[in-house]
């Protein structure tokens, strides 16, 4: 039962009844832990992969003392403040270190990169120096140490340089090459399988003239779990009905490790995911207090974590990016991720209920300040593309007018 989780892993505290999206957000974060395999992978592999393991130094780095600039190595203590040092004969650069032990009161050509000779321990910048009859002259810097790059300054033997649950970005796979990390423990990716319901539903290339509904939630949903470093497994669309949906989870659950379904998740007659994951799996329906986003349901199929996202595209949007994404975040062994938020003025007005948190599609204005997509209808899948973040409007009620500050979620901070 390798990565199937335990069967109260979503249920609520007794007496809970509608959710504030901080309360499901947090037993979210207690409920659920990684349920992927650990792998090995060279460096030039492991963007975007999880880290399984923390990375440790496997030297000093830098391993020795070097130059930070061109110029010219020497003793602080034995040269005056004016200095006027004889040159030792040869030059020290970057993968050729200098062979000898500098004398006091000497001065070495040393280039940036270059190991510090023996003897050394400050460098003056090329700039200040003037050369004249085999000898340098220059202002001795005002502290021993200039322009030196100490030996370990960036990391030490033995030290933890990049933490397990880490998402590996390029910048981090520069600090492991720098201590001399070749390859790395890391997570299997997470298998995510997409599944869409209803029989409304329509192929791509399906002929615009046939009743019904474009799939535009399978499409997104694939491309932001791939986006998040997930394999995507593509389990199509159920029609509603029973037979169909229990087929679909069921090979969901054989070649996925979570499922994010769209549609189907209220109790309506054709809910058939809803009612099925209540009858034959394990269900929590959580009656999350948030617009756009109606009751989300969570429950388990065979085992497998299932995230039964409402049909309404940009509703399933919203509840990805706030609900989804953390929890496959965890499933995938990294850390719970918080989305980036901005306070900015606002450049609208609204008069919001109090008792849920809203999230509406918004972007920055050329002065920076969030505008937000004309219409708050969850069908209107041209404002999700409009869009380049969410504005969070608080659990409590509020009036909000042109220039009051609100937090703005740009989805850069969400990684798409
Ligand atoms: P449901 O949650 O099944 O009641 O669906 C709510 C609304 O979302 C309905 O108008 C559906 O037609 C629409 N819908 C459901 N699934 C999708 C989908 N995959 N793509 C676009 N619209 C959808
Ligand atoms: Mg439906």
């Amino acid at each position: 039962m390798n990565g199937r989780l335990a069967d109260d892993c979503f249920a609520l505290p007794p007496g809970v009844d509608w959710t504030p999206v901080e309360v499901a957000l947090a037993r979210l974060r207690e409920g659920l832990r990684p349920v992927t395999g650990i792998e090995t992978v060279g460096l030039s592999e492991a963007a975007g992969r999880v880290l399984a393991e923390p990375v440790l130094a496997r030297r000093d780095s830098p391993p020795a003392a070097n130059a930070a600039v061109d110029g010219y190595a020497f003793a602080w203590e034995a040269a005056g403040a004016e200095a006027d040092l004889p040159l030792a004969e040869g030059r020290a650069a970057a993968g050729h270190p200098w062979p000898g032990h500098l004398p006091a009161g000497e001065a070495l050509r040393i280039l940036t990169g270059a190991e510090l000779p023996a003897g050394a321990d400050t460098v003056v910048l090329e700039e200040d120096c003037r050369l004249a009859d085999g000898r340098v002259r220059f202002p001795r810097p005002r502290k021993p140490g200039a322009n030196r790059r100490p030996q370990g300054e960036d990391a030490r033997h033995g030290e933890p340089v990049l933490a397990a649950g880490r998402r590996l970005r390029p910048q981090d796979l520069a600090r492991a090459a720098s201590v001399g990390a070749d390859r790395l423990a890391v997570r299997q990716r997470l298998r995510v399988g997409i599944l869409s319901t209803g029989d409304e539903l329509l192929a791509p290339g399906t002929d615009p003239a046939q009743p019904g509904i474009f799939d535009a939630n399978r499409p997104m949903l694939a491309a932001l779990a791939a986006g998040w470093g997930a394999e995507v497994v593509d389990l199509g669309a159920a029609g509603d009905d029973a037979g169909a949906v229990r087929a679909a989870l069921d090979g969901g659950a054989a070649s996925a490790d979570v499922l994010l379904t769209s549609g189907g998740a209220s109790a309506g007659d054709e809910d058939h995911l809803s009612r099925l994951l209540g009858r034959e799996g394990r269900r929590e329906t959580w009656r999350i207090a948030v617009k756009p986003g109606r009751p989300l349901a969570m429950g388990l199929w065979q085992g497998r974590p299932v995230f039964c996202l409402p049909g309404n595209p940009v509703a399933a949007f919203v509840c990805t990016l706030i609900f989804a994404r953390p929890a496959l975040a965890v499933l995938a062994g990294a850390d719970w991720p918080e989305p980036l938020a901005f306070t900015v003025p606002a450049a609208f007005a609204k008069r919001k209920k109090r008792g849920r948190r809203e999230y509406l599609r918004a972007r920055l204005d050329a002065a920076g300040h969030a505008e937000v997509f004309a219409s708050e209808g969850s069908g209107r899948v041209g404002g999700l593309s409009w869009s380049e973040g969410l504005v969070e409007l608080p659990d409590a009620g509020m009036d909000i007018a042109p220039g009051d500050p609100v937090r703005y979620l740009p989805y850069a901070g969400f990684g798409i």
